[in-house]
């Protein structure tokens, strides 16, 4: 996936589809906005950058679970099996980016219960209930990219198989699409505007990469 710092406006549209697709328990976004304050007045400014999980190539969260729940597909799509993981939070400290929750008890927003959209889950069908106890992140979308292989149709092309966050974003900020090509779209943007993951130091090779935008501090 590639964000599109140019583009991005921080409406919190991705936030909100995300919560929307996911119906994420109190208290969890598995997509948040990230902010820092450059510079100083009159010449200051506030950036943002959504963010959620990398799913990394290298990732931490994998060899630390000592169940096997946190596992990485053949894909690159780094997963949970909520029926192994026994919420002992080993992967929340070893994610250099903080974007793994822990399901606790309270899966409600509102006082009077859970709303017809939260017991289904979501669009995506979570079962919440199920998941008490346990570490939860985002899945990249994987009910809608699994689609992909019965259907022939093509994430990051056809809505249908594409994660809700990119759909739903009003300025184009986000492509979504096969890394492991050098040759495929995706790949030549991230090179064409030299995109950069989070924490490359971290050494956990993010599939996510950013697109420079304008961070000179009075900038508009
Ligand atoms: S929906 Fe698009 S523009 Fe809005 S915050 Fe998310 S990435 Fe940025
Ligand atoms: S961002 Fe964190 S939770 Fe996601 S794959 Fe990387 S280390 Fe694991």
């Amino acid at each position: 996936m590639t964000i599109d710092l140019q583009r991005c406006t921080g409406c919190y549209g991705c936030v909100m589809a995300c919560k929307q697709e996911h119906s994420t328990p109190s208290g969890i976004h598995f997509r948040r906005m990230m902010f820092e304050e450059v510079g100083e007045y009159p010449k200051a400014k506030r950036i943002h950058a959504p963010v959620q999980c990398n799913h990394c190539a290298e990732p931490p969260c994998v060899p630390v679970c000592p169940t096997k729940a946190t596992y990485k597909r053949a894909d690159g799509l780094v997963l949970v099996d909520a029926d192994i993981c026994i919420g002992c939070g080993y992967c929340m400290t070893s994610c250099p980016y903080e974007h793994r929750h822990f399901v606790g008890d309270k899966l409600e927003h509102f006082d009077e219960g859970l709303t017809p959209h939260e017991l289904k889950g979501g669009e995506a069908g979570h079962d919440w209930d199920s998941k008490r106890d346990t570490v939860v992140k985002c899945t990249f979308c994987q009910h809608r990219l699994d689609k992909a292989k019965e259907t022939g149709l093509t994430p990051g092309v056809d809505r249908e198989v594409t994660p809700a966050c990119v759909n739903t974003c009003p300025s184009n900020a986000m492509e979504f699409g096969d890394l492991d090509d050098p040759n495929s779209p995706i790949s030549r943007l991230i090179e064409a505007r030299q995109g950069f993951p989070l924490l490359p130091e971290a050494g956990t090779k993010p599939s996510i990469f950013y697109l420079p935008g304008d961070t000179t501090p009075g900038s508009d």
